[in-house]
C-alpha cells in the first residue's frame, strides 16, 4: 500500500542521503568495481577481447560499428536504466517519476508517495532483472566477435546497480510496515514500530 501523505503513527527511522553519506558512497563504489571486474575479467579469459577489437580481420565498417556500437550502449543503458526505474514508480507507486544527475549518478526518483516493502524493492530491482533479461541471451546469440558489445553493456549495468542492490538489503532488514519516500539523492524510511531504530 502506498500513501500520499505519512500516516500519522509513523516516523523517520532512517535517514540515506546518498551524496552525504560517505561510508555508503564509498561502499557502493568499492562494491560496483569488485563487481564489474568479476565480470569482466573471467569473461576476457573465456572470449579474449581481442577477438572481438580489430585482430580477426574485420573490415574497417565493422570495427567501427562496433566500437560506436559499444560506444551508446555504454552511455544509453544509464538512460534504459533510470527509465526503467521511472515506469516501475509510474505502475507501482502510481505517480509520476523525477529524474535527475546530480554530476556522479543519474536516478529517478518518487518524490509524492510513500511507498511500502514490496513495491520499493520491485522498483529499485526491475532495471537490474530487465536488462540483464535483454541482454544475457543476446551475449550468446551474437557472433563470438560481438560478445563483447552485449556482455561490456550488461555487466556495466549489473555493477551500476549495486546501490539498488544496497538499499533492497537495507529494506529487507528494515520493519514491515516501512514506507520509503526518495527525494531523488535522498531516501528517507519511516515506520510505526517502535524501539527498532535502525
Ligand atoms: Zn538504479
Amino acid at each position: 500500500m502506498n500513501y500520499d501523505t505519512l500516516p500519522e503513527s509513523f516516523w523517520r527511522i532512517r535517514t540515506l542521503d546518498m551524496q552525504k553519506d560517505k561510508k555508503w558512497a564509498a561502499a557502493v563504489n568499492v562494491a560496483a568495481l569488485v563487481v564489474l571486474l568479476a565480470l569482466l575479467i573471467p569473461a576476457g579469459f573465456w572470449i579474449p577481447l581481442r577477438e572481438c577489437a580489430g585482430f580477426d580481420g574485420r573490415s574497417f565498417g565493422e570495427e567501427m560499428l562496433f566500437w560506436g556500437l559499444l560506444l551508446v550502449g555504454a552511455v544509453g543503458y544509464i538512460f534504459a536504466h533510470e527509465l526503467i526505474h521511472g515506469a516501475a514508480i509510474r505502475l507501482l507507486g502510481r505517480t509520476k517519476p523525477t529524474f535527475g544527475f546530480t554530476g556522479l549518478f543519474a536516478y529517478a526518483a518518487c518524490q509524492t508517495k510513500y511507498i511500502s516493502k514490496k513495491p520499493y524493492a520491485v522498483i529499485a530491482l526491475a532495471p537490474l532483472v530487465l536488462i540483464t533479461a535483454a541482454l544475457l541471451p543476446l551475449c550468446f546469440l551474437v557472433p563470438r566477435g560481438w560478445f563483447w558489445l552485449p556482455y561490456f553493456v550488461m555487466a556495466a549495468n549489473i555493477s551500476g546497480s549495486v546501490g539498488d542492490i544496497g538499499v533492497v538489503w537495507m529494506l529487507l532488514r528494515a520493519p514491515r510496515d516501512v514506507l520509503v519516500i526518495d527525494r531523488g539523492t535522498a531516501m528517507e524510511f519511516y515506520s510505526a514500530e517502535k524501539g527498532r531504530r535502525r
